[in-house]
């Protein structure tokens, strides 16, 4: 028998067409898509306005689930995290986050912070999500799931999507777009474009790509340095889109979308946080009318380097400030559970290793 396609990656208008083939109405796809994303059901029997046959038709073609919770963890300041597992045992993380001061500007409460790959190629040199490269890309059901499992364990309300998980989404661009159509669309999840953010190493065609697209997502772009040589000791990616062809492309989107955008920036003591690197850096966001997000390093088990001084980072802001540029300094959330990039899946795999010795 065909393997099933999992309900979650399928667009309304696809639906219908399948529906139309087994000859039912349209409108039993509005049904279906309730059933879904409002009542969140867990399975196709539940399904109870809906014909026996038609239920079972459904089970036979469609998969419902694409991730399993396997395990969430709360930090004192309420950061929810969780650790999914895919239908071959691989592991992603997904974050669940009250309120982001720094990541958007609406006062709504609730952020999502999904991943897009097992895994990720681009090896940046402070995160723990690339140690051992990329094992695949994730499905569009499997980035859905993520924000239907966190809302549907969780009770609350999704207002915002942070595309800042395992992975680099524009590395796995088709799917991705796929995904956000579903977390957008009034049938599915209703998260409005301008609530989702999605952040990048700097892959310059691929932005110049999302510039295209009819949907007006908030584009964060990684920098980390202001010179290619900083950048590129942070940030292998820089050797192939080095910083003048990325600022073009920012430039590109900022100008075909007219839209503001963000530059994300984690400090990391002796390496990127100079007064220097921060005049450069006030020099770039001014002239793309870009906010900057400052993010004290968060230390890694195996890396090297650490946060730099509150106060140093002050300083940092200052410049920027001194520039005109509008800036957070983040405070922490959630690093008490690991809740930075790629952690708690490194912990649990270690974990299992660790054969018991009798
Ligand atoms: N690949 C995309 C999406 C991953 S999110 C991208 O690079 O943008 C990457 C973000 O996670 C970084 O910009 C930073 O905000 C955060 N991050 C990753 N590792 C971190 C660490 N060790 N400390 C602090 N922030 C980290």
């Amino acid at each position: 028998m065909a393997e099933k396609t999992d309900i979650k990656s399928v667009l309304r208008e696809e639906l219908v067409g399948q529906l139309d083939k087994w000859r039912e109405p349209a409108y039993r796809a509005d049904q279906v898509l309730r059933w879904v994303y409002e009542k969140q059901a867990g399975s196709f029997e539940e399904m109870s306005n809906l014909p026996a046959n038609l239920r079972q038709k459904l089970a036979e073609t469609f998969e419902l689930n694409a991730v399993h919770a396997l395990k969430t963890r709360h930090a004192t300041d309420t950061t929810e995290k969780f650790l999914f597992q895919l239908r071959d045992h691989s592991l992603v993380e997904t974050v669940l986050i009250p309120a982001t001061p720094g990541l958007t500007s609406s006062s709504d409460r609730h952020t999502v912070c999904v991943s897009t790959q097992v895994g990720c190629a681009f090896a940046c040199k402070f995160c723990a999500s690339g140690l051992e490269g990329v094992k695949r890309n994730l499905s569009a059901a499997e980035i859905v799931d993520q924000v239907w499992h966190v809302r549907k364990l969780t009770g609350e309300k999704v207002n915002n999507i942070v595309v800042m998980g395992m992975g680099e989404p524009l590395a796995n661009y088709d799917n991705l777009m796929r995904a956000l159509k579903v977390l957008n669309a009034p049938w599915g999840l209703g998260i409005g474009a301008r609530k989702i953010t999605v952040s990048t190493v700097g892959l310059v065609p691929r932005i110049k790509q999302l510039a295209e697209e009819p949907m007006q997502l908030r584009l964060a772009v990684s920098l980390h340095g202001a010179t290619d040589e900083v950048r590129e000791r942070i940030m292998p990616v820089n050797k192939k889109y080095p910083l003048k062809e990325l600022l073009a492309a920012c430039d590109f989107y900022v100008n075909t979308k007219r839209r503001m955008m963000t530059f994300e920036y984690i400090l990391i003591a002796d390496v990127n946080d100079s007064l220097e690197q921060a005049q450069k850096l006030g020099g770039i966001a001014k002239r793309l009318r870009a906010k900057v997000n400052l993010i004290p390093y968060n230390p890694v088990e195996g890396l090297l380097w650490r946060r730099p001084e509150r106060d140093r980072c002050k300083m940092f802001q200052h410049v920027l400030m001194q520039h005109g540029v509008a800036s957070t300094l983040r405070t922490e959330k959630g690093t008490d559970i690991n809740a930075a990039c790629g952690q708690l899946r490194l912990q649990h795999e270690k974990a299992n290793e660790q054969t018991p010795v009798s």
